[in-house]
């Protein structure tokens, strides 16, 4: 949507809620990063590996919502069938999918 568009309420509305939540992401990862690299004897590769422990904590938090799968390899993406089926449309559902499933929706397209 391109911005001189007369938005609905509650479409600034979502607009406001996303802004937050991402302004909260950032602080979120400032605080995982700080942590990570803390202590002066942190070199980047043990801050890496913690960062990396963190995250990974995020993982079962994204469930597919095909298969129920949780882990790493689970992850919101535009929706792999209409991304194919519709390259030209600018916006696409957000779905979350594992690998195989994200894989197997894009060969259904
Ligand atoms: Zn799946």
């Amino acid at each position: 949507m391109s911005s001189n568009q007369k938005k609905t309420v509650e479409e600034e509305l979502v607009e406001q809620e996303l802004a937050v939540a991402v302004a909260i992401v950032r602080i979120g990862l400032d605080r995982i990063r700080d942590a990570a690299t803390r202590t002066e004897q942190t070199g980047p590769r043990v801050a890496a590996e913690r960062i990396d422990a963190a995250l990974a904590l995020l993982g079962p938090l994204l469930t597919c919502q095909n298969c129920g799968k949780q882990g790493p390899e689970v992850e919101a993406m535009d929706d792999p069938f209409t991304s194919a089926l519709f390259p030209e449309q600018p916006v696409h559902e957000q779905v979350i999918y594992c690998e195989p499933c994200a894989t197997a929706r894009f060969e259904e397209s």
